[in-house]
């Protein structure tokens, strides 16, 4: 099913490119066609002074201010304005098969489009089909934004030239702040003797229009490229810049490319990746963040240690910590458990009441004596973390000290 306007396209090319053919002809006859050829004429009112020596014309008195002209080309300046009014008569004859789907906007050649449309997404999805093109009901838009539509469903239906594209594109992504580098994530630092990961974080950039702009990675190094990850197997041919090269498609046509130097950090090997931190400003911070302490619960008392949220001072831990413990009560360890702070950032509950393996009763202890808490950092869970998923950790550094704490009796955090 065609547009009720289908069958006469042809009709107004013919008649558009008709009437532009004849007013180019005309526009090139009477600006050029009627030379002197050897005639001496009044260049005011084109007597012939063939049989006249003097330069002053017999008919209507204008004198030629030189014999040069009396040899000049007679030029029909109003004939030739008519030539261009039916030159542009012709070119609106023949998009009114356009004008009818499109509206005025059509009117505007696509060169001053690209550059004063706003390069934003398309107002609405543009349908580059004819059949759905007639019959969606088009909403009413403003100037700026039929404009930006015409850019865009230009783009679509294959009517901008490589360089109109790229014009329009490069205002679009400018626009946007579109960072290509931001599009992919490298680890903080990794070693030589792994395989280096990439985390795909972006591949396409909306435009509006039914076609996303979707981003290619290229790189100059052998890879395997995963559904979110790019790896790069060992040895690694790099070690503090990895060039990319960005190739940006427009349905299956690229249309822009661009590259940047992407800083990795590779150094060393698996065994001396972590970092440790045992040092006493890091151990006060991860006591006071964990802030051990018990609560009863049912007549029980629970072990409650707090998880990574945006409090202080969790803010000033970049480390991983993944710690042992042990209850210990006189100079007997009566329960044992781990705990591991995740990375994700709970919003509603920032405790945990861990797992301990009781030995013996905590209520009857707690009854005795006061019960402690011996906390250990270990750095290989921090190390597998890392390794199976390093991109959004903020540095490469596990903590290891230990400290004793007093495990209180406090209401507990939930209730
Ligand atoms: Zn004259």
């Amino acid at each position: 099913m065609g547009p009720p306007t289908g069958n006469l396209d042809w009709l107004y090319h013919l008649l558009g490119y008709t009437l532009a053919a004849a007013g180019l002809l005309l526009f090139l006859w009477a600006l050029l066609w009627d030379r002197s050829r050897g005639r001496r004429r009044c260049p005011k009112c084109w007597y012939d002074l063939s049989g006249t020596p003097s330069r002053q014309c017999s008919e209507c008195g204008h004198e030629a201010p030189s014999e040069q002209r009396l040899f000049r080309t007679r030029r029909r300046k109003r004939i030739a304005v008519a030539a261009v009014v039916l030159i542009a008569a012709g070119y609106t004859t023949s998009r009114v098969p356009l004008l009818q789907s499109g509206g005025w906007v059509e009117l505007i050649p696509s060169t001053v489009v690209v550059f004063v449309a706003p390069p934003s997404n398309a107002p609405y999805l543009s349908v580059a089909a004819p059949p759905l093109a007639v019959t969606l009901p088009m909403p009413t838009l403003s100037l700026k934004e039929q404009l930006t539509l015409a850019a865009w469903s230009r783009m679509e239906s294959g009517r901008l030239t490589r360089w109109q594209e790229r014009a329009f594109l490069k205002r679009f992504l400018n626009a946007n702040g579109t960072e290509f580098a931001s599009f992919i994530a490298a680890p903080p630092k990794w070693p030589t003797d792994k395989d280096f990961p990439l985390l795909v974080k972006k591949t396409f950039i909306p435009t509006g229009t039914s076609t996303p702009l979707t981003t290619q990675f290229v790189f100059a190094h052998p890879r395997r490229e995963g559904a979110k990850t790019i790896t790069f197997p060992t040895p690694l041919q790099f070690e503090r810049h990895l060039p990319v090269e960005f190739r940006l498609l427009f349905g299956k046509r690229e249309v822009l490319r661009a590259s940047t130097q992407l800083p990795v950090f590779i150094e060393g090997t698996t065994e001396t990746l972590l970092a440790s931190r045992s040092d006493d400003a890091a151990t006060t911070l991860v006591q006071a963040a964990l802030n051990p302490h018990l609560s009863e619960l049912n007549g029980k008392p629970w072990l409650i240690l707090y998880d990574r949220a945006d409090v202080e001072p969790w803010n000033r831990i970049a480390f991983g910590i993944a710690a042992t413990f042990e209850v210990r009560s006189q100079d007997r360890t009566i329960g044992t458990g781990y705990f591991i702070p995740q990375w994700t950032r709970s919003v509603w509950k920032h405790w945990d009441e861990p797992e301990v393996t009781w030995s013996e009763d905590p209520a009857e202890a707690l009854r005795r004596a006061p019960l402690h808490l011996v906390v250990r950092g270990h750095p290989e869970p921090i190390l597998k973390q890392y390794l199976a998923w390093p991109f959004d950790k903020p540095a490469v550094e596990s903590w290891t000290g230990e400290f004793t704490v007093q495990l209180e009796l406090r209401p507990h955090p939930g209730f």
